[in-house]
């Protein structure tokens, strides 16, 4: 072989060089075509590791309490203050089930229709049955409108749920958030913002025009962000809106019903309308997969806020499985998660155009937008 001869190399390392070469080239091709899939290696990895010290810790903990007779431990105290909320949290109070509903009065947040964990049916269902059976028994209103009648709801909640190609997910979600929210005795229609065009796929810009279409309609006081592969497992997860932005999505069953990282906000969040006014909305700059969440999480804590989660099992969502078709990584998000606080307010609500086509189905209102970076444009910063 010439060029090995050439570079003074034995045949044998020259292959062994190119073949590594092409498993790493390969390997990391693969991590950009499929962030997804990668991004969830990577967390279950780490997370094996997590779970292999917690079960460590706790193991030492036992043999400590079975040993030593003169231990403090009585079985709930963790000394080291590492378990804390799971362990500790007391059963809340629910309401009885011969609680009276008053029309003139708030619905309460904590109601006996809500049971807690709920079963979840991946099977794929056609819209249609889902429109007749909302529409027809569950009184749900054209475009997706539902409000309780015998109490007052305590929240307007909008539901947005940012879309492309993911057909077959639309009618899995709205056959179980509808029930759940009934339940909940909450306000609410759907949202779904549709991305038309070539450009890669833009989460945050599509939630911004959302928000600005919604308010068109109704004076919502609530905003619900939700992927459209996320089902919540527990009626208990309240989708009102609170002193602090939200975050629901606690627990994926992807990445085994832990957090990934402690500032993670993807998923589902919810904020009210005059927290998300005053963090300017999403960025618009975040084309492809990931780090717009990082960045709302960003503004918020920028903004003086903090985020909250629901306690335990309520946080539990199942992720309908899926491929990704052709979207990349956003490589990008890197360095604009540097220059979040300067982004911020050159960034969002505050510089963005669009021309949405809206149209109106039974149970929710499709707002499809042809994205673009011009629409969002950005002095230097
Ligand atoms: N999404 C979509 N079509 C796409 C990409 C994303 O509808 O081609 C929406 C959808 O609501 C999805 C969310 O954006 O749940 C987040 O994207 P994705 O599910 O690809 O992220 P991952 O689950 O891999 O973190
Ligand atoms: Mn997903």
């Amino acid at each position: 072989m010439g060029l090995s001869r050439l570079l003074r190399v034995s045949n044998r390392s020259f292959l062994a060089f190119i073949f590594f070469f092409s498993m790493s080239t390969t390997g990391l091709y693969f991590i950009y075509v499929a962030p997804g899939i990668a991004n969830t290696y990577f967390f279950m990895v780490q997370a094996q590791g997590i779970m292999l010290r917690d079960n460590v810790r706790t193991i030492g903990q036992m043999i400590r309490l079975y040993t030593n007779k003169n231990s403090t431990l009585n079985g709930t105290d963790y000394p080291d203050g590492s378990n804390s909320s799971e362990y500790m949290s007391q059963p809340t109070a629910y309401l009885p089930e011969n609680f009276t509903y008053a029309q003139n009065l708030p619905c309460p947040e904590r109601l006996p229709s809500m049971k807690g964990p709920m079963d979840v049916n991946m099977t794929q269902i056609p819209m249609e049955e889902i429109d007749l059976k909302f529409s027809k028994y569950l009184d749900v209103h054209f475009g997706g409108h539902w409000r309780p009648k015998d109490c007052k709801p305590r929240w307007k909640v909008a539901i947005l749920i940012p879309f492309r190609n993911r057909y077959e997910h639309l009618p899995i979600l709205f056959q179980h958030l509808t029930p759940m929210l009934q339940r909940q005795r909450l306000q609410f229609a759907y949202y779904v913002i549709e991305q038309s065009g070539t450009q890669p796929f833009n989460r945050a810009m599509l939630f911004n025009v959302g928000f600005l279409e919604a308010m068109k309609d109704l004076d919502w006081d609530c905003l619900v962000f939700h992927d459209v592969d996320h089902i919540p497992e527990n009626d208990r997860n309240y989708y009102g809106c609170g002193q602090m932005p939200r975050h629901f999505a606690a627990k994926l069953d992807k990445y085994m019903y832990l957090l990934p990282y402690s500032e993670f906000f993807g998923g589902v969040s919810g904020l009210t309308v005059e927290q998300f006014r005053k963090i300017n909305g999403f960025p618009n700059a975040f084309w492809g997969w990931g780090g717009e969440d990082d960045d709302l999480w960003n503004r918020v804590h920028y903004a003086g806020l903090n985020i909250t989660r629901p306690e335990g099992e309520m946080g539990k969502y199942k992720s309908i499985p899926h491929h990704h078709r052709g979207e990349v990584q956003f490589l990008g998000r890197y360095k604009l998660l540097r220059y979040s606080k300067e982004r911020q307010h050159l960034d969002g609500l505050n510089n963005l155009n669009y021309t949405p086509e809206i149209s109106l189905s039974s149970l929710y209102k499709n707002i499809t937008v042809d994205l673009h970076p011009d629409l969002a444009p950005i002095a230097d910063y």
